[in-house]
């Protein structure tokens, strides 16, 4: 079920007749970890364009905008991608 899958089952995201991501978690949601970089590069674009092509995509795009950025799904939503933040340790500058 990719990101947006769950935001429609739950009501949270607006009704997107025609969404092209619907069924297609393998191309909307991010690399699992391991993933070839190639394969998960290749996912994101194909994802991308379907995003492109879809007839919702303004809809789509305005309440994806619309959510504070810390509700905001991962992964492919409205042409976009969207990552966690990377953790670590900070560095050190010279
Ligand atoms: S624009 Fe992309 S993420 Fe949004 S509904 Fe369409 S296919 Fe799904």
């Amino acid at each position: 079920m990719s990101a947006m899958d769950l935001f429609d089952a739950v009501g949270l995201a607006p009704a997107l007749p025609g969404a092209r991501c619907r069924g297609r978690a393998t191309l909307f949601d991010l690399a699992e970890v391991g993933t070839d970089p190639e394969d998960a590069e290749y996912a994101e674009q194909a994802a991308k364009r379907l995003c492109a092509q879809c007839p919702s995509l303004m809809r789509c795009r305005a309440w994806y905008e619309a959510l504070p950025r810390s509700r905001r799904p991962f992964g492919v939503v409205a042409g976009l991608v969207n990552r966690p933040k990377s953790v670590g340790r900070p560095r050190r500058t010279a």
